[in-house]
């Protein structure tokens, strides 16, 4: 059922940009350090100070160049880089007053130009090698780029209908406008790559089989967990991630007044901040983590918390209630860890005298995600996670590279891009090795 278009309105992106002006001045706060802590602090290899001082300069266009060279996603990460525990966790101007708002900055270059994306310069000489890549979140794009600006062909191989992953299909509008995440990724054709949309890749060995030198898998994570209590297949008890690919989709599902978001991460918090947005007049948000455990960034925790979402912390989900074939509320209870440290369903022990309930119309599940799909000869852990060489992100399938949430379990949208990148150069120097066993080419 459709919502108002009120609350239809307010799923658009939050925030804005820096005024020109505005930019200048944040950036004229850089204190310039020889040895700048914030450019160790970018996965991704961001020339943080050399960026800011052509802000500070003036030089808008100069910023967003050098920022694309080492990450196309320039103003995507601008939005939703958790840049406190990254370039700005230890940026020297906290010594003084507050650090530099370096994702602002960032924010501001990626939206100064984006009409205006170089292609590949002609100095880029064409390889011969063809390289496949699974998925085209932001692992597989940061494979795609790097592989092209070193003149490796690239077919990527994407099952969903458009390019970016959770970026374009879990990240909700409000915090990243998905029409700009898709334009400003799209970047990757102009670098020459092919996309194939809707198109479930074969396996490595197949793909290999049929030309390929190679393959790159960055498939995320799309395996939602659920709890097991009874009623969860109600039509009230939503999957956080299923919900957030209809919203991105464009859909409005009326939530009711009372939204009840089980879980402690990103997910759980886009969730409810989404549950908000869509109509409901209380959300309740319950984890069984403690604030200071709680897996989301501290950012979003501060935003859901600014947003009146009431929290409780260190319980977990006893019973959906259900009048018929309607939710109408849910029970919980407080745990304390057997094992402290131990932040896992198994370890929780219930608190005596501490159950509660709650009034809901809708229960949204956000309590983790694993490994959906797994590959014939790529070597991965009990939960689906692969196995590779840190260095150069090879799995243990010769030829076969991976990256992204598939290979961490779940981190950030620059770290997956960053994983790509250095399995690109993982997979030059296989290429090179490959020529050089085989007498060159
Ligand atoms: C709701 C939500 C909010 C988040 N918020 C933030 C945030 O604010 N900041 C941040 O930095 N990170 C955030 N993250 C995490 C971040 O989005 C991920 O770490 C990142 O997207 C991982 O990139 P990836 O390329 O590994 O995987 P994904 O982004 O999941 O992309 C994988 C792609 O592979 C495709 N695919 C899967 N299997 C196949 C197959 N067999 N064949 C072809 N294609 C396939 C999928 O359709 C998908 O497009 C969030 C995550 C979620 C779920
Ligand atoms: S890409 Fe993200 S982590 Fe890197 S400098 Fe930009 S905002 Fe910081």
């Amino acid at each position: 059922m459709a919502n108002t278009s009120a609350a239809q309105a307010s799923l658009e992106e939050t925030g804005r940009s820096y005024a020109p002006h505005e930019a200048v001045i944040e950036a004229s706060r850089c204190l310039m350090c020889d040895e700048p802590p914030c450019n160790t602090g970018c996965p991704a290899g961001v020339d943080v100070r050399r960026f800011v001082r052509k802000i500070r300069f003036g030089n808008h266009r100069g910023a967003t160049r050098l920022i694309r060279e080492a990450n196309i996603m320039v103003g995507i990460c601008g939005r939703v880089c958790p840049q406190e525990m990254l370039c700005m966790e230890h940026c020297t101007r906290t010594n003084l007053d507050t650090p530099i708002d370096i994702a602002g900055l960032q924010r501001f270059a990626g939206d100064v130009e984006l009409a205006s994306l170089a292609p590949l310069p002609d100095s880029v000489k064409d390889r011969p090698e063809r390289v496949a890549v699974i998925g085209a979140g932001p692992a597989g794009l940061g494979a795609a780029v790097e592989l092209r600006k070193r003149g490796v062909g690239v077919s990527i191989f994407e099952k969903s209908d458009v390019i970016g992953g959770v970026l374009t299909r879990g990240i909700p509008p409000f915090r990243l406008d998905q029409t700009f995440a898709a334009e400003e990724l799209d970047y990757v054709q102009r670098l020459g790559a092919e996309v194939q949309l809707k198109q479930i890749a074969p396996e490595p060995a197949e793909l290999l089989g049929k030309g390929f030198s190679a393959v790159f898998i960055g498939i995320g994570l799309g395996r939602p967990y659920t709890i097991g209590l009874e009623g969860e297949d109600l039509p009230q008890v939503y999957v956080a991630s299923d919900l957030l690919i209809a919203i991105a989709r464009g859909e409005r599902p009326d939530l009711g007044s009372r939204v009840v978001v089980i879980g402690g991460g990103n997910v759980a918090m886009d969730a409810a901040m989404a549950a908000l947005r869509l109509g409901a007049e209380r959300v309740d948000l319950c984890c069984l983590e403690s604030y200071e455990e709680m897996p989301a960034f501290r950012s979003e925790i501060e935003e859901v918390q600014s947003e009146g979402i009431v929290f409780h912390t260190r319980t977990r989900p006893v019973r959906i209630v259900a009048e018929g074939n309607k939710v109408v509320g849910y029970e919980g209870v407080g745990i304390s860890w057997k094992e402290p440290g131990l932040l896992t369903p198994s370890n929780a022990v219930d608190v005596p005298g501490t159950e509660f309930g709650l009034a809901a119309d809708s229960i949204i599940e956000a309590i983790g995600t694993g490994v959906l799909d797994r590959f014939e000869g790529v070597e991965t852990d009990e939960r689906g996670i692969v196995r590779t060489e840190p260095e150069t992100m090879a799995t243990t399938f010769s030829g076969v590279f991976a990256g992204g949430d598939v290979v961490s379990g779940g981190a950030t949208a620059v770290r997956a891009y960053a994983e790509g990148k250095r399995a690109a150069e993982g997979i030059i120097a296989f290429l090179d090795s490959r020529d050089t066993e085989g007498g060159g080419r």
